[in-house]
């Protein structure tokens, strides 16, 4: 049983909130009960709830001592489950105290169906980001910060030949964009989920050899 086969079906949504909910307010002791878990589902046949606790055929749900846990599989499809789609009411960009390295406009965050971004009022746009929405309901300059940090996890992911999506594989060739800002990028797509995916060059150059070669024949060490 694939995932959306898994959530296509309502108790067997509600089995995987409930033990993580049950995960989140008892880290030492995330096991749920037959009967536990069956009450928090919501389901009042226990044939039925033995039915759909098989279903799962131990990928998302298995059994731990007594009772039932997540599996770290499971652990994932219920954290998409419960952060679930909705873009949290964030307004407009909000300003994050720091200025354009390209024209020197105050730069700005704004969180949109599922992409963070950082911009300034010339349109110049540094890497968007997907993060799910409880991650968007910051401050914002944290907001600003770990969209910084999740453009450089995922531009080191793509370097490394790891889609940020999936962790399948990508692999990236230089391309060039018609922007002053980013002239030249890596892009690619990834060969299993098909993800588009693009990097600066400043995280794949040292790992070009003609790049390093590059550098080296000038006594430079290529940037790490
Ligand atoms: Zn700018
Ligand atoms: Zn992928």
């Amino acid at each position: 049983m694939d995932a959306f086969e898994v959530l296509a079906e309502e108790t067997r949504a509600d089995v995987l909130r409930a033990l993580a909910a049950h995960q989140r307010d008892h880290p030492g002791d995330p096991a749920l009960s037959f009967s536990d878990l069956r009450e928090r589902a919501g389901v009042a046949d226990s044939g039925n709830f033995n039915y759909h606790l098989g279903k799962f055929d131990g990928r998302f749900v298995q059994q731990a001592g007594d009772g039932y846990a997540l599996t770290p599989r499971g652990v994932r499809l219920a954290a998409l489950a419960v952060a679930g789609f909705e873009d949290p009411a964030v307004g407009d960009p909000a300003p994050v105290g720091s200025d354009c390295p390209a024209c020197g406009e105050p730069l700005s965050v704004s969180y949109d169906e599922g992409m963070v971004a950082v911009a300034c009022g010339s349109d110049h746009v540094f890497p968007r980001s997907f993060m799910q929405p409880p991650g968007a309901d910051r401050d914002p300059d944290d907001l600003a910060r770990v969209a910084s940090l999740l453009g450089r996890q995922t531009a080191e992911r793509v370097a490394a030949g790891v889609c940020p999506v999936c962790d399948g594989c990508v692999d990236v060739a230089p391309s060039t964009l018609d922007t002053e800002l980013v002239p030249l990028t890596y892009t690619g797509t990834c060969t299993d989920c098909g993800t588009p995916v693009g990097v600066p060059p400043e995280f794949v150059a040292p790992t070009v050899p003609a790049v390093v070669a590059f550098w080296y024949e000038r006594g430079v060490d290529a940037p790490q």
